[in-house]
């Protein structure tokens, strides 16, 4: 069948109006700051679900899991990242989860390669912590719009104040309170919104399984029920304006400054706040630039890219399951796609909305949405898939592993087996692997962002490639760049050791510490040691 231009003209339009609706974010925080009860919070008030604690299975908050292999389950945590669907009002949030405690890898970087904006979620009596940091690195390195919420103000914490200030100070961000807390961390009143004026009482529910009450007030009766605090946020408030802590749209969209939140997501106070400022500042997903730089309109046919594979979710049926975010066009169950990478076509018969373990089908996608691929065995990270005018998205970059091990085959007639796993798990982006001429490729080293991808590894080549591996712990914790030039220099000192990288030919060198970092690079400046993204 012929597509006439007017037709291409109206479908292009209606996915440009799609794409419009839609805001694809993620979550970035330190483990305990709240990130599983924001989300709830957001889905709960958004109505997606119908009670708080039906989004992880944690603790005893009862609920739909993640959970896909069994050592997952045995110790309680997720490893899955997935995108979580929230209707709000006339648009389409796509929330997608980055893993974090023990099972925080590459994957929970590359999911900020598939987001147009995060939400940094801090603690308020803790601030900025070490993995916001790492997290905030990659959102910084894509110049990625930041929206903070300081959580738990319902309990004690810092001044609101001195929490901007150490924004602005240890990272550069610039902070603009979109509203301001009435009473302080632990004391929490209520919410000021700077643009209105209007003054939000909270008021408790037991238990904060429901939404909490919200109460509009004039500043004439808030400064009545308030009465010292209202002053006191008054004053600060008028603070704001002095030092100029305006919202600025141009500096939000290019990462610079910051909106501000504050609330507690465990009662569900300020919540709303959070909605309302995601679906008005938050950028709709807008035309991707490929491999050479050119923009590939959000209303051109489909195209996408792989931002995360999975294997063995279902037990019953051993597949690998790509998620792709939808750069362009509108996507629909059953397209023949073209894999760009090889030029072979990829049919879409099954897809998937993933979210945890409840799967449902879905039919149609559009610019910002999250579609599962499954039988996805052609396809690894970072991969493009488009239909008509070819395109190929640029690389998503490897991140700085800090985990070292060597694997070697324990029996060693399944060699072919374990050479077959290694790669797979490779082009899968589980781990990365490293060689190099010294250690031959018997013994190739796995490398990792976090700790937790080398039981994946082990799990993995046992029941999936029949090939049992021992991983030998190396005393390694960090990666740097290197060169052919410098390598031979640096391979020899003691504490370092450089190898290759096999997916992209990269020379790493890897160093006990980063005291021995800075003794190297002091005693051979002119060497070639470079950062690798995040971490490093
Ligand atoms: P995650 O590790 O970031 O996903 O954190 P969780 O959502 O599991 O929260 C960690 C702990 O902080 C849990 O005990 C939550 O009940 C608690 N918590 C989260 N948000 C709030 C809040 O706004 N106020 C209070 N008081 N506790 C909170």
């Amino acid at each position: 069948m012929s597509v006439t231009a007017d037709n291409m003209t109206q479908h292009s339009g209606q996915t440009a109006a799609e794409a419009g609706r839609r805001r694809t974010f993620a979550v970035i925080s330190h483990p305990d700051a709240g990130k599983s009860t924001l989300t709830e919070a957001l889905a709960l008030h958004a109505a997606a679900i119908s009670s708080a604690g039906a989004v992880h299975g944690k603790g005893d908050r009862r609920g739909v899991t993640s959970d896909w292999m069994e050592m997952e389950q045995a110790r309680g945590i997720s490893i899955t990242s997935a995108a979580l669907r929230i209707d709000y009002g006339d648009c389409v949030l796509n929330l997608l989860d980055t893993p974090g405690h023990a099972d925080f890898s590459e994957d929970t970087y590359r999911v900020l390669s598939a987001v147009d904006c995060a939400i940094m979620l801090l603690d308020s009596a803790k601030g900025l912590e070490p993995q916001t940091l790492k997290l905030f690195d990659v959102c910084r390195a894509r110049r990625m719009p930041v929206i903070t919420f300081v959580n738990k103000w319902d309990r004690p914490g810092r001044e609101p104040l001195e929490l901007l200030d150490e924004i602005e100070q240890r990272i550069g961000l610039r902070p603009t309170p979109m509203n301001w807390p009435v009473g302080i961390a632990g004391d929490f009143r209520g919410l000021i919104d700077r643009a209105s004026g209007v003054y939000t009482k909270m008021h408790r529910t037991p238990g904060g399984a429901t939404r909490a009450v919200e109460e509009e007030l004039t500043a004439e009766q808030a400064a009545e029920v308030e009465e010292e605090t209202w002053v006191q946020a008054s004053e600060e408030i008028e603070l704001l304006e002095e030092i100029g802590a305006g919202y600025d749209e141009e500096s939000f969209l290019a990462g610079e400054s910051s909106p501000v939140l504050f609330g507690a997501a465990l009662p569900n106070f300020g919540v709303s706040a959070l909605l309302d400022t995601l679906v008005s500042l938050a950028p709709p997903p807008g035309d991707l630039l490929d491999a050479k730089g050119e923009p590939r309109p959000v209303g051109a046919l489909f195209s996408g890219q792989v931002f995360k594979m999975q294997a063995n979710m279902d037990k019953a049926h051993r597949d690998r399951m790509a998620f792709v975010r939808v750069a362009s066009g509108r996507f629909e169950r059953g397209m023949v796609l073209t894999h760009a990478e090889t030029g072979r076509p990829f049919a879409t018969k099954y897809t998937q909305a993933v979210f945890g373990s409840e799967r449902s089908t879905i039919d149609t996608a559009y610019p910002g949405d999250v579609i599962a691929l499954i039988n996805a065995q052609a396809l690894s990270v970072g991969d493009t898939l488009y239909e008509g005018q070819k395109v190929v998205f640029p690389p998503i970059p490897s991140f700085a592993p800090e985990h070292f091990v060597v694997a070697r085959a324990l029996d060693s007639g399944r060699y072919k087996q374990f050479q077959r796993g290694i790669a797979q798990l490779d082009s899968e982006g589980v781990v990365q692997v490293l060689t190099s001429d010294v250690r031959g490729e018997q013994a190739p080293v796995l490398a990792a962002v976090g700790p937790l991808q080398f039981d994946v590894v082990k799990h993995r080549m046992e029941e999936e490639f029949r090939a049992p591996v021992e991983l030998s712990h190396l005393d390694y914790c960090l990666a740097r760049r290197t060169d052919a030039e410098s390598a031979p220099t640096l391979h020899g000192l003691s504490g370092a050791e450089v190898m290759k990288r096999r997916s992209d030919g990269e020379l790493l060198m890897l160093v006990h510490n980063k005291w021995r970092l800075r003794v190297i690079e002091r005693d051979h400046p002119d060497l070639t040691m470079e950062p690798l993204l995040a971490g490093g």
